[in-house]
């Protein structure tokens, strides 16, 4: 079974880190992959796909069952899911289960993705809630068969959808990066990040 959460991580914070626990606990034996997402270059502020991968290999190392999957950031181009999904299929083949996820905010923006009709037949999908929130399952995802049993997604290869309830943790990448640019010491990144951010000095003019 491979779990796969991406995102931009811009940088990886700790609701991030706390997905990765959740999702860990979620899908025993599962590999969990987290994916950075290609970004254009020379975006104003933003660091650079290097230093987004260095960062979130910091944060997940002496994770036993995650794995930082470079496969967007080895692409050029936009990242789109699908694509991604069309890739583990060809690594993994076609009776992996294989489980995609992402948080509440994103899963909201879904109808704007590139053929998300699609998604159904390549993958489960599941949705992490911070707290007590719920989101309206987006039309484009009418798809997939609603289940409240996540063990099921190991059972099968795709088509299933699930909410996992996780702690709520108010911090986005954003509200770090305007930390930074106030000076602010405290950070609610781990420590290995808030290290590496101060070393290569990044976002200072966010
Ligand atoms: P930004 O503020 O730059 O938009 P972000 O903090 O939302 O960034 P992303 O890298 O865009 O981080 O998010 C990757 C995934 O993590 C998305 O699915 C998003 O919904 C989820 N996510 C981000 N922050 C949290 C959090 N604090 N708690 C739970 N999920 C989160």
């Amino acid at each position: 079974m491979q779990v796969l959460f991406g995102g931009t991580f811009d940088p990886v914070h700790d609701g991030h880190v706390m997905m990765v626990e959740s999702l860990m606990r979620a899908f025993p034996n599962a590999t969990v992959h987290v994916i950075p997402n290609h970004q254009p270059p020379h975006r104003a502020s933003m660091a650079s796909s290097e230093h987004r991968l260095a960062m979130l290999k910091a944060a997940m190392d002496g994770m036993s069952q995650a794995v930082v999957n470079a496969i967007e950031l080895d692409r050029s181009g936009p990242s789109y899911t699908v694509d991604t999904l069309r890739a583990f299929r060809e690594q993994f083949g076609t009776e992996e289960s294989l489980v995609f996820c992402l948080g509440a905010d994103a899963a909201r923006a879904v109808d704007q993705w590139c053929r998300p009709e699609l998604l159904a037949e390549l993958s489960h999908l599941c949705i992490l809630n911070r707290a007590d929130q719920r989101v309206e399952i987006p039309q484009s995802l009418s798809a997939y068969r609603w289940t409240d049993e996540l063990c099921e997604m190991r059972e099968i290869r795709c088509g299933l959808l699930a909410f996992l309830d996780t702690p709520n943790v108010p911090v986005s990448s954003t509200g770090v990066r305007e930390l930074i640019a106030k000076d602010e010491s405290r950070l609610p990144v781990p420590p290995k990040i808030a290290d590496y951010i101060r070393q290569h000095r990044l976002y200072q003019d966010a």
